[in-house]
């Protein structure tokens, strides 16, 4: 049989290793799980659904509401089967081959892999001794021109440092990369760079339900 693609090669699936512990933090997830009226919400409107039909392929109700709840328009939104697979739907889109993502190491693993699982190159910034952002070197690296997106975790994971603001203005008119601002954690840091949508084309804005809200399941 013929080998798969050479980028897969010598790749293992992920494992996250949970030993019995009391505490398990490698992972992010919400300690609580989701309150039992909520859980009994959950239940009773999957009792309603067709499981014979597939389901709206853009969720288009679910976009309606994630669109209200943060003044945009349901053309702005986007979902995926958690932010994993909309950071993988990114790469496909903005990386490939002859195409270069920008990365700020340490940082989210996934973005990197995902660029490896694309065959696109991968361009890193290193953060500086205190983790946070060579805010300099990115933006001269970014006026080169050659970059076709960019992903900034804030907070960072696993460090937790937010991005400077200004620095992502600055980032956002200094490139037509597309700037990917990883704000996974936005309900704990409440810093957004939600305002910046209406002025910036590059802008885009991720966000979960599997952290802050409780539901990785
Ligand atoms: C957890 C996390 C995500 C998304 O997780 P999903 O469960 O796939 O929604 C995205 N970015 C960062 C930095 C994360 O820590």
């Amino acid at each position: 049989m013929r080998q798969s693609a050479p980028q897969l090669q010598g790749l293992v699936p992920y494992d996250p290793k949970y030993l019995p512990a009391r505490a398990y933090l490698s992972a992010n997830e919400n300690p609580r799980d989701v309150e039992t009226e909520i859980r009994q919400k959950i239940i009773s409107a999957i009792r309603k659904v067709p499981l014979n039909r597939y389901p709206d392929p853009l969720a288009n109700d679910l976009r309606d509401m994630i669109a209200e709840a943060n003044g945009l328009d349901r053309d702005q939104v986007l979902l995926g089967n958690g932010g994993d697979e909309l950071l993988f739907n990114i790469a496909l889109a903005w990386g490939g081959p002859g195409r270069k993502f920008l990365n700020l190491p340490p940082t989210f693993s996934v973005y990197a892999a995902n660029a490896r699982l694309t065959g696109t190159e991968v361009i890193d910034v290193p953060r500086l001794a205190d983790y946070s952002i060579d805010e300099e070197t990115v933006l001269e690296r970014v006026g080169q021109g050659d970059i076709d997106y960019v992903i900034v975790a804030s907070p960072n994971n696993p460090t937790g440092k937010l991005a400077n603001e200004e620095f992502l203005a600055k980032l956002l008119d200094a490139t037509d990369a597309l700037v990917l601002v990883d704000e996974a954690y936005f309900e704990f840091s409440r810093t957004t760079m939600r305002p910046y949508l209406a002025m910036h084309k590059n802008l885009l804005i991720l966000r979960t339900f599997s952290k802050a809200f409780s539901l990785a399941g």
